[in-house]
């Protein structure tokens, strides 16, 4: 999850942060680069084939600044997952796992991201955006989780094979059609 190249046009192409840690903590990403283009107009390069000169956010649609995650209590019981239950009934959330460590993950965009994907407040952009760097960053979208899920009727599934309460979260199944 920080591009901290977002507003200038002089910034050196070196950048380092790592994959998991945006997962890790709570991370609210950085703008980025030199953006001057518009999202249609990216176009997609490999690391490699930056050259030296070059910021890779350059090349990204801001992944980075449209999520955040905080690490959640690991869930032990079925009224924990019961309660993972209430996050995904919500609108952009999602769970996920990484080893042993639980996670909730919500798919909103910084309100400062601007339409060219830079930061609108790049001076005053908060730590985490500064730490975070395009070093194993998402910019590839080759990342896979160990779990995810994204409903409410996923996570009730997983409890209940995992403490064998079958119809404990079953969603009651709807009345036939009234033919006339
Ligand atoms: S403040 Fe928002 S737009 Fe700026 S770098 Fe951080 S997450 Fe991205
Ligand atoms: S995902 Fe990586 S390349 Fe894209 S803006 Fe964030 S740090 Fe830059």
């Amino acid at each position: 999850m920080g591009l901290c190249l977002c507003y200038s046009d002089s910034i050196p192409a070196s950048f380092s942060r790592s994959q998991s840690d945006r997962r890790v903590q709570y991370q609210p990403h950085k703008g980025t680069g030199n953006h001057s283009s518009t999202m249609n107009q990216l176009r997609q390069i490999k690391r490699s084939e930056l050259k030296p000169d070059e910021v890779l956010c350059t090349y990204c649609t801001a992944k980075c600044c449209r999520y955040f995650s905080l690490a959640i209590d690991k869930p032990r019981t079925a009224a924990d997952f019961d309660y993972l239950r209430w996050y995904l009934l919500h609108d952009f959330a999602s769970v996920f796992t990484e080893g042993d460590s639980w996670f909730i993950l919500v798919h909103t965009k910084c309100k400062h991201l601007q339409d060219d994907n830079r930061c609108g407040i790049y001076q005053t952009r908060p730590q985490i955006c500064r730490d975070y760097t395009t070093k194993n960053c998402e910019y590839e979208d080759d990342y896979t989780y160990d779990r995810y899920f994204e409903t409410g009727e996923q996570i009730a599934e997983y409890s209940n094979a995992r403490f064998n309460e079958p119809e404990t979260f079953r969603t009651p199944k709807p009345g036939l059609p009234i033919l006339n």
